[in-house]
């Protein structure tokens, strides 16, 4: 039986296409006939809206879920205009930091809502806040596995050690199967001296964690969420559209290969 893939798309940092990411991916996979659930871990809500939801006058979001007061089928809404699921969220959500500290196994809150409908998707995408705090946590307790998108820029790598840091404590403590799914480079300019130079350092440090796909800076890309589509759906012939493609792909494809030992 086919197992559901949960990745948490993080980092702390802040606009380094989490988002982008997220919504592109979902879109792309779900063209692949890939079952999506695009979970929208952060107040901001721009995953919500990306994906053609109106984050301004929803009944039900995952702040409600994770609280316990609606179910995780609520709280389910589906995007039309990118063909996936999505547990949408909006600025209520920034509560639920403070409000589930005193809640028993608020790490696990995510994780034990998704179990009821894990057999129902392919793949779980979860758009992580930025910040290292107690919904990045839930996120990272959900999830298999981690997505990080970043830029290659100068403290790019400082940034990715507290990342991966937090990522081993959390394999440590809460979630001993988490890995690393893969780095992602994003708003890529392959003209940028430098960031040729931080693509370098970052294959040599990460090796083949490292997608083979990289995210050209794009201005569709840019533009997609102010339709409330993905880019695919925007402009399909685009450099954004073609790349997330190739990295929903290369998912597919490593998915396919046999487990490393
Ligand atoms: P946050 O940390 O605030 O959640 P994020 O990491 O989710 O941000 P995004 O919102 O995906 O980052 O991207 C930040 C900004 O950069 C957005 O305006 C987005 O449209 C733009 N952007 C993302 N990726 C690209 C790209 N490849 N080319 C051009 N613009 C991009
Ligand atoms: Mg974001």
């Amino acid at each position: 039986m086919k197992m559901v893939k949960v990745l948490a798309i993080a980092n702390q940092k802040g606009g380094v296409g989490k988002t982008t990411t997220t919504v592109n991916l979902a879109a792309s996979l779900a063209i692949a006939k890939q079952r999506v659930l695009l979970v929208d871990l952060d107040p901001q809500g721009n995953a919500t809206m990306g994906s053609g939801i109106d984050k301004r006058d929803l009944p039900a979001t995952v702040y409600h879920m994770l609280l316990g007061s609606k179910t995780l089928h609520e709280v389910r809404l589906h995007s039309t205009t990118g063909k996936y699921d999505v547990l949408p969220a909006n600025r209520e959500l920034a509560g639920a930091e403070i409000e589930m500290v005193d809640l028993k196994d608020r790490e696990n809150r995510l994780k034990d809502a998704l179990q009821a409908v894990g057999a129902e998707y392919d793949y779980i995408l979860i758009d992580c806040p930025p910040a290292l705090n107690l919904l990045t946590l839930n996120g990272l307790c959900a999830a298999k596995s981690v997505m990080i998108p970043m830029q290659c820029e100068y403290y790019a790598l400082e940034g990715l050690s507290d990342l991966v840091n937090t990522i081993r404590k959390v394999r440590g403590q809460l979630n001993p199967d988490l890995e690393i799914e893969g780095l992602l480079r994003t708003m890529f300019d392959p003209r940028n001296t430098l960031a040729q130079q931080v693509s370098e350092q970052l294959q040599q440090h990460f090796g083949d964690k490292v997608y083979r796909t990289v995210i050209p800076r794009n201005v569709r890309l840019a533009e997609a969420p102010s339709y409330g589509v993905p880019v695919l759906y925007h402009d399909k012939l685009s450099k954004g559209t073609q790349a997330y493609l190739a990295l929903a792909g290369e998912l597919l494809n490593n998915a396919k290969q046999p487990a490393q030992a």
